[in-house]
């Protein structure tokens, strides 16, 4: 059959709308009609070249809901009709990782990783060219066929755009605070960015019942968003001094918990300097790959210091994004507000340019 999706040729240019041809599902694999797609700082880092993974050319986009329109042989997961959300670390249940808690890590997630389908094929073509997609999923394409392992069956009632942000944005905040860091009530944390993930880390902080919620940015619209998320104290440290403001607010003992959300290894040290001793950082933002830390060795030990790392929220991502869904239909956690523009899939390129100059929460292709 024949899809339209956005495709990257080359990096710094901007996507282009291709008919497609799409190869019809294959064992274990689902036709997905995909209803709306997350933009995501990751997609930008992939159009930008900061991640050298697909290979180009390729449909980015790892965010995504739909509809299941066909199943493959040996797929029990799903039938046509149901509704699901896009999984971009696809879980096989049965590896060492699954079967302690840990899909997010699953030896799967490798091989989807080279943006081809889990037997190493491809399903996108663009006459006798081959067409990569992001992770396995390339969620930027109407008719999408993925495996059943990289997706999740939803409610019906959840609406498309609400489930597509909150596999990746939501639950890695929200995760980083109760699955990586477990911050307890009364904890304080300081959050490192305040956009699209950071804002997320703030919400997990307050259902985590954190008392002090420093969020912290250089966008003073990003800041008054975080107070309505949750945070209680912010800084533009742009403005003042972060770490003075920081012990300031903690009574001179520095924050239980500190989260880098920008991916920034200047950030990532700093941030070693806000938490008190015992404290921990956590890692949530990712760069490129090959940035390197440079931490002194001795604080780390005598102040007892950890640094965590966190993919994918540290999330048991079938019953924990099942968990969120659940608490924003109870009115806990506030996901609508998190959408700041919706785009068609033909306006893509304003999407991005609208992530970049910082306007953007969110932004939502409706396919
Ligand atoms: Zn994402
Ligand atoms: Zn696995």
């Amino acid at each position: 059959m024949k899809t339209a999706a956005a495709v990257l040729y080359e990096y710094n240019t901007p996507l282009v709308i291709e008919n497609l041809d799409l190869d019809a599902p294959r064992q274990g694999e689902v036709l997905v009609e995909m209803k709306a797609a997350g933009i995501c700082h990751s997609d930008l880092s992939v159009l930008t070249g900061v991640f050298r993974m697909p290979p180009l050319p390729c449909v980015p986009g790892h965010e995504g809901a739909g509809i299941v329109r066909e199943v493959g042989p040996g797929v029990e997961k799903v039938k046509p009709g149901d509704h699901v959300l896009i999984l971009w670390v696809p879980a096989c249940g049965v590896c060492y990782y699954c079967r302690h808690g840990q899909p997010y890590l699953c030896q799967l997630r490798d091989q989807t990783r080279g943006g081809v389908m889990l037997d190493g094929t491809h399903r996108l073509t663009k006459g006798s060219q081959k067409i990569f997609n992001m992770v396995g999923v390339g969620t930027f394409n109407r008719f999408n066929v993925v495996s059943q392992n990289s997706i999740l069956p939803i409610e019906p009632d959840i609406p498309f755009e609400i489930a597509a942000l909150t596999g990746c944005g939501v639950m890695t905040g929200v995760g980083a605070v109760l699955n990586t860091a477990k911050v307890k009530p009364g904890d304080s944390v300081v959050i490192i960015g305040s956009g699209g993930v950071g804002i997320n880390v703030i919400q997990g902080a307050v259902l985590a019942g954190a008392t002090k919620i420093i969020a912290v940015d250089l966008l003073d619209n990003k800041l008054a968003l975080a107070k309505r998320f949750g945070a209680t104290h912010t800084i533009n440290p742009g403005k003042e001094n972060l770490q003075e403001k920081v012990l300031e607010i903690t009574k001179g003992i520095g924050a239980d918990y500190a989260f880098d959300v920008v991916g920034s290894p200047k950030l990532v040290e700093s941030a070693l300097d806000l938490i008190r001793r015992g404290g921990k950082v956590v890692m949530v933002g990712m760069g490129p790959a090959d940035q390197k830390l440079n931490i002194p060795m001795a604080p780390m030990l005598v102040m007892e210091k950890s640094l965590l790392g966190c993919y994918y929220g540290s999330s048991n991502l079938s019953t924990d994004l099942t968990t969120l869904l659940d608490l924003y239909k109870i009115g806990r956690l506030n996901l609508d507000g998190l959408i700041t523009a919706r785009y068609s899939l033909e306006d893509i390129n304003q999407g991005f340019a609208d992530l970049v100059s910082g306007k953007n929460l969110r932004g939502v292709v409706n396919m």
